[in-house]
């Protein structure tokens, strides 16, 4: 895999160097100067594939050449180490549940994936690497779990005081050892400026060995196509053809879709779902990007007003949004309609959407008639129970890992909202 800035302005680089350096010296992000294309019958032979075995199969056409096999089966093994199911809600429509890891978000896939590439990478290196990460929520605690306990790195946490959830916060500020949490005086927006405007830094960035893993990270992605081909191994869609329902946030997953949908993936098109903060809704729709505030939501994972990926689908898709269009539409659904797909799913189906899944379901509502859809399950709704009305929430089981953390004492140091506060940190700890 070849890539280079979307910013223009950096040489091409292997996947070592991208997933090393985290964002290109330019500003912009690695993406991809061409995506190969699987075989004819290379997809459908999937259905006879294990999950394990279909990663493996991706990430080798992804990245032949750039790990040797034994190494990257090595990786896909111990980062896919987690059951991914699909359940079926009725006819036509089904949650890809990718919230079995450790931290019981799909975030797991990338950052586990993403640590044992970098470890793999910096092999018999000195020093220690710095890996600075921005979370709305569930991304901070993948990665320091994806990283913890691994020698050579340090892992630093953003996160916007006051707007991740209880649990959420007590996830990424528990991990302890070589995991650090800072509460920014900020939005999520904040923390991703800060960390940006920090890895921008020539100087810092090379004195601590600064990396990023979030999904500005190009090794936090391609782990993230892998689980498109399991849904469409999975899908009984023989006479319909697929819809996958995204839900939306930094664009991470939906960039993820596109890649996995020029590799070759049978899908009729992809919906990308929004709550409230729809730049990108507004994007695919009038064809230009304005960033805003973000404003807080249920889905709080995906109240992003500034999605970093975006860069990433542009380049994708150079003829501009018509194109996109052809393979995507995006939708917004409010908090309202949030809580009644929620109650009504649990009505009819005995199934409790987390509020992220329960907008990409209200959005394939919309998309998706006559299709089999899918929409992907992001986290575990244990992870969201203020979100729920009590009588429901009373009946959500909170799984092992989550009553851990909850039991640990939060740890994690406030930080001012500026640039000179971050550095200072990073420079004297
Ligand atoms: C991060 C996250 C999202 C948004 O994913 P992006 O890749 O940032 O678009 C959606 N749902 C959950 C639960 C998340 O943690």
């Amino acid at each position: 895999m070849k890539l280079v800035s979307t910013a223009g302005g950096s040489p091409v680089v292997s996947f070592e160097e991208a997933t090393k350096r985290g964002m290109a010296g330019d500003g912009g992000l690695f993406c991809p100067v061409q995506i190969p294309e699987f075989r004819r019958g290379e997809i459908s032979e999937m259905r006879r594939m294990s999950f394990p075995e279909i990663a493996l199969a991706v990430a080798r056409l992804l990245l032949k050449g750039e790990i040797p096999d034994t190494d990257l089966e090595k990786i896909v093994r111990e980062s896919m180490s987690f059951p991914v199911t699909l359940h079926p809600l009725r006819r036509g429509v089904n949650v890809l549940e990718l919230f079995h890891g450790p931290t019981l978000a799909f975030k797991d896939f990338g950052a586990r994936f993403m640590a044992r590439a970098l470890a793999f990478f910096q092999r018999g290196e000195n020093g220690q690497t710095t890996v600075l990460v921005a979370t709305s929520g569930d991304t901070g605690s993948a990665v320091g779990q994806g990283f913890a306990g691994v020698e050579g790195f340090r892992v630093v946490i953003l996160y916007p005081a006051g707007r991740v959830s209880p649990i959420q916060e007590q996830q990424l500020t528990t991990i302890g050892g070589n995991v650090t949490a800072l509460e920014v005086d900020g939005t999520f927006d904040d923390c991703q400026r800060l960390a940006k405007v920090a890895f921008a830094d020539p100087g810092l960035s090379a004195r601590l060995r600064l990396t990023s893993a979030n999904s500005i990270n190009i090794a936090r992605l391609v782990p993230q196509s892998f689980y498109y081909f399991e849904a469409v191994a999975r899908a009984d869609s023989d006479e319909r053809p697929v819809v996958i329902a995204v839900p939306c946030g930094n664009l991470g997953n939906l960039t993820a879709g596109l890649i996995a949908w020029k590799m070759g993936l049978p899908v009729r098109r992809f919906v990308a779902a929004a709550n409230a903060n729809r730049v990108f809704v507004d994007y695919v729709e009038g064809g230009s990007f304005a960033p805003r505030q973000a404003v807080p939501t249920l889905s709080n994972a995906m109240d992003v007003g500034n999605p970093s990926n975006i860069a990433r689908i542009m380049a994708l898709f150079p003829h501009g949004v018509e194109t996109l269009r052809e393979v995507l539409v995006s939708d917004s659904i409010s908090d309202v309609q949030t809580k009644e797909n929620i109650a009504h799913v649990h009505a009819h189906y005995g199934y409790i959407l987390d509020p992220h899944a329960a907008v990409a379901y209200g959005a394939l509502e919309r998309h998706g008639a006559d299709n089999c859809g899918i929409v992907l399950g992001t986290a575990h709704p244990a992870k969201f129970l203020e979100a729920y009305d009590p009588a429901l929430r009373d009946s959500i089981e909170v799984p092992a890992p989550l009553r851990e953390a909850q039991r640990l004492e939060k740890q994690s140091i406030r930080l001012p909202n500026r640039q000179e506060a971050l550095n200072s940190f990073l420079l004297d700890h």
